[in-house]
């Protein structure tokens, strides 16, 4: 994984947590990541911030209660625990 050197915060990847990850993910891949399908049609989960249940269909995906940003790196598509979080109140860059 090298193809993320130029954005994000130093030293991310796909094992990063938290806003991190999140940012990882969007930028990974020129944004061509972020709004790709997850394999399987999504992961079931529940929203960190506000605790709605929806289900991700990319692997960056907005709670559609609350907005609440989330993300999954492809090595961890398929595992819920792997679901990050940006945090109550975080707005993607170009949003
Ligand atoms: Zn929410």
């Amino acid at each position: 994984m090298s193809d993320c050197g130029t954005c994000g915060p130093a030293g991310a990847g796909p094992f990063s947590e938290g806003k991190d990850l999140v940012e990882f993910v969007y930028c990974a891949h020129g944004g061509a990541i972020a709004v790709a399908p997850l394999p399987g049609g999504g992961i079931e989960t529940k929203c960190q911030g506000c605790g709605e249940k929806f289900v991700m269909k990319t692997f960056v995906s907005k709670c559609p209660k609350c907005g609440g940003v989330h993300a999954v790196s492809p090595p961890r598509s398929q595992d819920p625990n792997g679901i990050q979080f940006a945090g109550v109140g975080y707005t993607l860059p170009d949003n």
